[in-house]
């Protein structure tokens, strides 16, 4: 299984780190280690001292692609290639991504270690969904942190999937996190976060203290 992330896919994000706005998708990846196994609590890694949330929605790929964008000139049916919907958080070692990037290293380490990735339960994509748009939220400690409003990604769903399979071939089961809105911040030792979508609990995350 492949878990692809976007980066900076929301402009008042990509403002809030002092981040340019990309022109086309930033894509990264994390391992099948990096997905938290259901129901397991989350520890925060001895390796940083900013562990940042980001909430994001999720998509479930179910059928094989490559080069999308080629194969459906008239705009990808992301129906055809997805099932299943939900919301998750690509935890973030935001010192230590700071810091590779000041380099011009790269990210894996700030952001595809063992648990960083946090999903909900799939809701079945249908078309009235993505015909959007699609609102979620994260909270943490019962207080709203971020919402998320997909008509304003800067790279809608199709254009990620295009963007994805320019590069890599998606399988059956394959994890795409969609990018995260304003709103990400620390978390500390005893938080618990919960992701709505559409207003329905998908996933209540304890912090071990
Ligand atoms: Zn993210």
């Amino acid at each position: 299984m492949s878990i692809f992330c976007i980066g900076r896919n929301y402009v008042e994000h990509a403002h809030e780190l002092g981040n340019e706005v990309p022109t086309s998708a930033i894509i990264f990846m994390k391992p099948d280690a990096a997905l938290l196994p259901k129901g397991e609590n989350f520890s925060i890694p001895s390796f940083t001292n900013d562990l940042h949330f980001e909430g994001e929605l999720v998509l479930r790929v179910s059928k094989k692609g490559k080069n999308l964008a080629a194969q459906h000139p008239y705009g990808i049916p992301v129906i055809e290639y997805c099932d299943a919907i939900s919301v998750g958080i690509d935890f973030t070692a935001r010192d230590l991504q700071n810091k590779l990037k000041e380099k011009g290293l790269p990210w894996e380490k700030a952001k595809a270690f063992d648990n960083a990735a946090i999903l909900g339960e799939w809701h079945p994509l249908t078309a009235e969904i993505l015909a959007g748009p699609i609102h979620y939220t994260l909270s943490k400690n019962g207080t709203t942190v971020q919402t998320g409003d997909s008509s304003l990604m800067i790279f809608p769903l199709d254009k990620i999937l295009a963007g994805i399979t320019e590069y890599f071939t998606i399988y059956p089961g394959d994890l795409i996190y969609t990018g995260t809105p304003a709103g990400v911040g620390p978390t500390a030792k005893g938080d618990v976060f919960e992701g709505f979508f559409e207003g329905q609990s998908v996933f209540s995350l304890k912090v071990n203290s």
